[in-house]
């Protein structure tokens, strides 16, 4: 080769990569324009914007129910902002957002969006693919759009794109304990709004404790009496292992629970938005303000009182006949009101001295063959389990479940680490990924010295919870697909109001919106920080009390 062919030669080479590097860049997300959480499968950026104006119709070619409701709720949500109602129009319109069932779409939830300066275009498998499309549509708008009035200084335009997309989980839930603290109907709905808006498809209410009964149970009325009120209520940190000297106490009452027409008005709202609520009735423990109502259910008959400080509590549900038949006319009710696949027993921190010590729960277990109380709290599970299948539907419980044997069709919320959730996908159960370090946003999320009381002493940190991979490598592939996804817990010990939940809850909540829908391949927190900096416009304007760590800390992110 000569000179000259040399560098004809070298500079062929250069061409060709700079044209890879171009066709990266057109690949590659753009953070700035398209800053959405959770990132989406695949996304190509196209010029130029597509105009929401008064003149826009909406063209529904399918005369499904659910796909109107879809369609409604963004037609609900532009309104105020707009100051325009968006009409519909029965076939293609200058302006238009075209909305279609695609049966050619082969995930539940995924959709395909495409934004033109014409047109924008969701076509799904199912309403709720729908429902998460217009959710991606709803993050390229400004920010302004989530106004509860009218902005006319702002052009509602949204950039064109096609994007196509699905989760990589079926299961992505938030978790909100309402009985150490109460949360009132209004902010149940607050916070399942918030989950929908970055695609989560669960909401895990935890409604019964030691410290408050929170749910109607119109066959047991003292359950909203005697149940959901507690005397007094511990001060600071506290655990079971507190001396008792050492204690202090509020010296003020505290009490709420739901109505059966609150929680139908909550599901509505939750089903408006394509989020399952599933319901958590705790048993064999923490189950001290039942036994305050209805004191005949523990082993020793009492009398209890409802907890007044955290943590676990020796006096559970006694194995007697009669607490089954309590149990069942409870969930019996529970079930009318929830139309949810699952039912969560909870399952967990069940103490077995009282167990050790009843006569009966000892005979029963002479008589039954069940060889020790572990064997006992999983025959409790498994008759509980059969009858909520009997009603066609599943339990799930916290990993405590394993001990002493599985019950056959449970699924369990792994919590204590990732072993319960290994072990169970060995089984071949279902698992929900629900570690205590990554996944309870009621641990610090920053250096405890600077934060308001919480749990932990290793701070989960918005990356900790970002670099989060739910599928554990002790898995083989077949069995990595028992993990059905991830949630966030949120236990309010220490979290007395709305507010302060949104504190711990937000951003880490995006962080695992990330985990739980997009791919392994697409993540990069880096990317995630700068879309984040733009959705948190949008929860500035929906008055959101989130973290701002990530945004006024002196450490910069990596490459910034
Ligand atoms: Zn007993």
């Amino acid at each position: 080769m000569n000179m000259y062919r040399i560098k004809f030669f070298f500079m062929v080479v250069v061409c060709f990569l700079l044209s890879i590097e171009s066709n990266l860049a057109q690949s590659t997300l753009s953070p700035e324009r398209y800053p959405i959480i959770p990132k989406p499968l695949s996304l190509i950026e196209q010029k130029g914007d597509f105009i929401f104006n008064k003149e826009t119709k909406i063209v529904v070619k399918t005369s499904d129910e659910q796909v109107q409701k879809a369609v409604s709720f963004l037609v609900d949500l532009l309104a105020p902002s707009t100051g325009y109602k968006l009409g519909y129009a029965k076939s293609q319109a200058k302006n238009a957002l075209i909305v279609a069932l695609d049966p050619s779409i082969k995930s539940e939830e995924a959709y395909y969006l495409s934004i033109t300066d014409k047109a924008i275009t969701i076509r799904a498998k199912t309403a709720a693919g729908i429902f998460r499309g217009i959710q991606t549509l709803r993050q390229l708008m400004p920010a302004e759009i989530e106004q509860k009035q009218q902005v006319s200084s702002v052009k509602w335009s949204v950039p064109c794109a096609v994007i196509e997309d699905e989760p990589r989980f079926q299961y992505r839930g938030a978790h909100l304990d309402v009985c150490r603290h109460f949360f009132p109907p209004e902010f149940i709905k607050r916070y399942i709004n918030l989950l929908a808006l970055f695609k989560y498809n669960t909401f895990h209410w935890h409604l019964t404790e030691d410290q408050g009964w929170r749910i109607e149970i119109k066959k047991y009325p003292k359950l909203s009496t005697l149940g959901q009120w507690r005397k007094e209520t511990c001060v600071g940190r506290h655990t079971s292992r507190t001396p008792v000297m050492e204690r202090v106490y509020d010296n003020t009452p505290y009490e709420g629970f739901y109505t059966q027409e609150e929680i139908k008005d909550v599901i509505k709202y939750a089903q408006d938005r394509f989020i399952t609520i599933i319901p958590e009735i705790e048993m064999p423990g923490h189950a001290l303000a039942a036994l305050a109502a209805y004191p005949d259910l523990g082993c020793t008959k009492g009398p209890y009182e409802v907890a007044t400080r955290w943590g676990v509590f020796k006096d559970v549900f006694c194995t007697r006949d009669s607490t089954f038949i309590f149990l069942q006319d409870v969930l019996t009710e529970v079930i009318d009101l929830f139309p949810s696949k699952y039912i969560h027993i909870g399952g967990d921190e069940c103490p077995k001295l009282r167990w050790q010590n009843c006569f009966h729960c000892q005979t029963f277990m002479k008589e039954n063959g069940i060889k020790d109380e572990h064997a006992l709290q999983s025959y409790f599970i498994q008759r509980i389990e059969k009858f909520i299948n009997s009603k066609g539907r599943q339990i799930i419980g916290w990993d405590e479940i394993l001990e002493g044997g599985l019950a056959p069709n449970a699924t369990v919320m792994s919590w204590r680490g990732t072993e319960g959730g290994i072990a169970a996908a060995k089984q071949k159960h279902n698992v929900i990924m629900t570690p205590g370090d990554v996944c309870y946003f009621d641990y610090y999320q920053a250096d405890p010295k600077n934060e308001p009381m919480a749990i932990g002493k290793t701070p989960t940190t918005l990356e900790k919870v970002y670099a989060y991979e739910p599928i554990p490598q002790e898995l083989s592939a077949d069995e990595a697909k028992y993990i059905i996804g991830a949630q966030a817990n949120v236990w309010s010990e220490y979290m007395k109001t709305g507010s302060h939940v949104e504190y711990m809850v937000f951003p880490r909540a995006l962080a695992l919106a990330e985990v739980t829908w997009t791919s392994k391949e697409k993540k990069n927190y880096e990317d995630f920080i700068k879309r984040f900096k733009l959705q948190a416009l949008r929860l500035d304007q929906m008055k959101v009390n989130y973290a701002k760590h990530i945004l006024t800390d002196s450490v910069s992110i990596k490459g910034e």
